[in-house]
């Protein structure tokens, strides 16, 4: 039997649930331009919102010349450059789905 193939998101969204991805990652896995992944990224994450067993992480940019971390960022695109020290060297932020811990203890 041949299985439906993935949309482009569902594509992306298992891709994020095995390991932590850059948008360029993706990019290169879906090959889409990586503003499209970006765009499709803001909705998985959006949809994840709502989801009681899956949560979408965001792991911050950090500039590579000084260290600065780039704190409770809401936009998923990597920083041009460093507020403190100008840089541009600003790693990637990466992106991962992971299993949310279920609320309260059902049985044992
Ligand atoms: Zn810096």
């Amino acid at each position: 039997m041949n299985p439906a193939p993935l949309t482009t998101r569902q594509h992306l969204m298992d891709l994020l649930t095995r390991h932590a991805c850059t948008a360029r990652d993706l990019a290169s896995h879906v090959h889409l331009a990586e503003r499209l992944v970006e765009d499709h990224m803001a909705h998985i994450m959006r949809s994840l919102e709502r989801s009681t067993s899956q949560q979408f992480v965001m792991e911050e940019p950090e500039c590579q010349g000084c260290g600065f971390a780039f704190r409770n960022r809401t936009r998923l695109k990597r920083p041009s450059r460093c507020p403190r020290c100008r840089s541009e060297a600003v790693s990637s932020p990466r992106f991962s789905i992971v299993a949310k811990q279920p609320k309260g203890k059902k049985g044992g």
